[in-house]
């Protein structure tokens, strides 16, 4: 008998377990898990596993597909059909299948869910037990990564959203030291009062975004100065202009962050001139 896993209410063979790609875990890791180990084919640890679970799903806003008393039944029937005694039953619930967008579906959509089952053979796993292991160590780095243009994208979604829920296009993200290192899923500039171009260096832990390379480039070309220097939000709103790059949104003018009017709270002249210039090249060097 083959393994048997779940997927959106519906029990199919393991070989034919798919989800759409458009799925969020799958697109953003907008998702949650949780691993129940089994002995005799029941779930052990089983409330400490669903009190995470729904501790998971709530910091993520992501409502319980089910019910707990539900939830269980159905892992417990994945585990029963694939008859397994010992081993693992795994669980994810993401926030569902939706266009792709950063912030949240609005309305919101079903979570979806999926199980799998393994099985174990407890002898190896005794006698693996009995021989210990080894471990080595690694620099703690989850997630300071942000120069890989990874679809680990939660902390960006759950940005994008905060901006949506403010009536914002975008979000910041600030350090520890008070400095924008980019946008949610854009680079972010000011221009100084002294019409000087700002942006944060690449050296920062940000993504060494595209257009903000080839806007150096055009700025350069253009007789603009630029420093490639970190700001804080109050550099921005105490700048003229303020604007983001990125291949969706190009080079878009900032008028305010957290409310607090850039300049004079327009659009202003040098990113809109910068928005004509990036474009032209971008035209000319397509392929
Ligand atoms: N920073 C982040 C976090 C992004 O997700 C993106 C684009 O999606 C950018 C910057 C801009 O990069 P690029 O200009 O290569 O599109």
């Amino acid at each position: 008998m083959g393994r048997i896993s779940y997927v959106n209410g519906r029990f199919v063979p393991h070989g034919e377990a798919v989800v759409h790609i458009e799925d969020r875990g799958y697109q953003l890791a907008d998702a949650v898990y949780e691993v129940w180990a089994l002995f005799d084919g029941k779930l052990a640890d089983a409330e400490g596993h669903f009190a995470r679970l729904e501790r998971s799903l709530s910091e993520l806003r992501i409502r319980m597909p089910m019910s707990r008393a539900a939830l269980t039944v159905v892992l417990k029937e994945a585990v029963r059909r694939n008859r397994v005694r010992d081993g693992l039953v795994y669980l994810q619930v993401s926030r569902g299948v939706a266009p792709r967008d950063h912030a949240f579906p609005n309305p919101e959509v079903r979570p979806a869910v999926v199980i799998t089952v393994k099985g174990l053979d407890r002898t190896v796993v005794e006698a693996k037990a009995a021989r210990g292991i080894t471990v080595v160590t690694t620099p703690e780095n989850r997630w300071g990564r942000c120069d890989i243009k990874t679809v680990g994208l939660l902390p960006n979604a759950m940005a994008k959203q905060k901006a949506r829920e403010a009536g914002a296009g975008e979000a910041w993200f600030v350090d520890e030291l008070g400095f924008v290192t980019e946008g949610a899923s854009s680079n972010a500039w000011i221009v100084g009062a002294d019409g000087r171009l700002r942006t944060r260096d690449t050296n920062a832990n940000i993504l060494r975004g595209v257009t903000r390379l080839t806007l150096l480039d055009v700025i350069r070309d253009a007789g603009l100065e630029v420093d490639e220097r970190p700001f804080t939000p109050k550099d921005a709103t105490e700048a003229q202009e303020a604007f983001i790059t990125g291949a969706g949104s190009l080079v878009l003018p900032v008028t305010a962050v957290d409310g607090q009017p850039v300049g004079k709270g327009e659009v202003g002249p040098v990113a809109m001139r910068l928005r004509r210039l990036y474009i032209e090249r971008a035209r000319a060097t397509a392929i």
